[in-house]
């Protein structure tokens, strides 16, 4: 029998970072959360958890999906680290310059969305297709897209969450919450624009307020527009405001009566059920595509 190829993954978000040794989602040795307080209080537990698995020989890569901004261009001398994230005490920290010298690994460093993108194309909903789009709609809007395989970078990350969308105030007068844009996607439809419009957590809006059309309405928009530049083979749809199912036949209306039949496939039309997806990895695409990225 081929013994799995393990390899250490990080999954780092503003609250927890997700530590695990695996080779696949059926191959798993060991997992830890721990809590994102300080980096010098952080960073130390993370290096812990992995020291033994570096120590005995099973792990030779670590993977990393994290919350930026980071610095993700090879030829820069800030390369992996966090750079001007509003997370206090997070900015400027070398994340796989610290990996790398304390546990004496291989490090591959990725934006948390293109680790989920990366995990759903290997695992998940997006497994056989290329290119793919995994968006995250919850306490922000970010989006990962793989073609050819690998995450897709240029000058700088991509920002899929801050795109300008139309926004009629006379059906919605809210001016949003993004702090450098007021009313883009994320400002008007992420969880905290959400609990923002209403005073109350967007958990306990019921299915049947009239506001889901709007929030449908503005997903619905974005992806018309991802459709029609990045033409990827699956859309995955994650995060917090994701988990109410009932938001993807509104957003799958939206897409379609937008496209207008300009896109001739019948994956846009009759079968848009099979092309705008929830992840197939459920919370976990981030941390397993960790591993996955770990792999390249
Ligand atoms: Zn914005």
């Amino acid at each position: 029998m081929v013994q799995p190829e393990f390899r250490g993954a990080i999954e780092a978000g503003g609250t927890k970072f997700v530590c695990m040794v695996g080779a696949d989602p059926a191959h798993i040795l060991a997992e830890t959360r721990l809590p994102t307080t300080s980096p010098q209080e952080t960073l130390p537990q993370v290096i812990q958890f992995f020291k033994p698995f570096v120590g005995s020989g099973q792990i030779k890569s670590l993977g990393i999906g994290s919350f930026g901004p980071l610095d993700l261009r090879p030829d820069s001398p800030t390369y992996g680290w966090i750079t001007s994230t509003p997370k206090p005490g997070w900015q400027n920290v070398d994340l796989v310059g610290l990996l790398k010298r304390e546990l004496d690994v291989t490090v591959a460093l990725d934006t948390d969305v293109n680790a989920a993108a990366l995990g759903e194309q290997h695992w998940g909903a997006g497994q056989g297709y290329d290119p793919i789009l995994y968006l995250t709609i919850g306490t922000g809007i970010g989006g990962g897209y793989i073609l050819g395989g690998k995450p897709l970078h240029g000058l700088l990350n991509p920002e899929m969450g801050h795109l300008r969308l139309p926004h009629d105030r006379s059906a919605d007068p809210f001016n949003g919450v993004c702090p450098f844009h007021g009313d883009c996607l994320e400002g008007l439809a992420s969880g905290p624009a959400i609990t923002k419009r209403f005073g109350l957590p967007a958990e306990i809006i019921p299915d049947r307020d009239p506001f889901w059309e709007l929030e449908a309405g503005y997903i619905g928009s974005a992806l018309t527009t991802f459709i029609l530049t990045l033409s990827p083979e699956r859309i995955i749809l994650g995060g917090g405001v994701m988990h109410r199912s009932f938001l993807f036949p509104l957003i799958r209306q939206v897409v379609r009566e937008q496209l207008k039949d300009y896109l001739q496939h019948s994956l846009l039309t009759d079968r848009i059920d099979e092309y705008i997806l929830p992840p197939g990895l459920g919370d976990r695409s981030g941390i397993l595509g960790a591993i996955a990225l770990a792999g390249q």
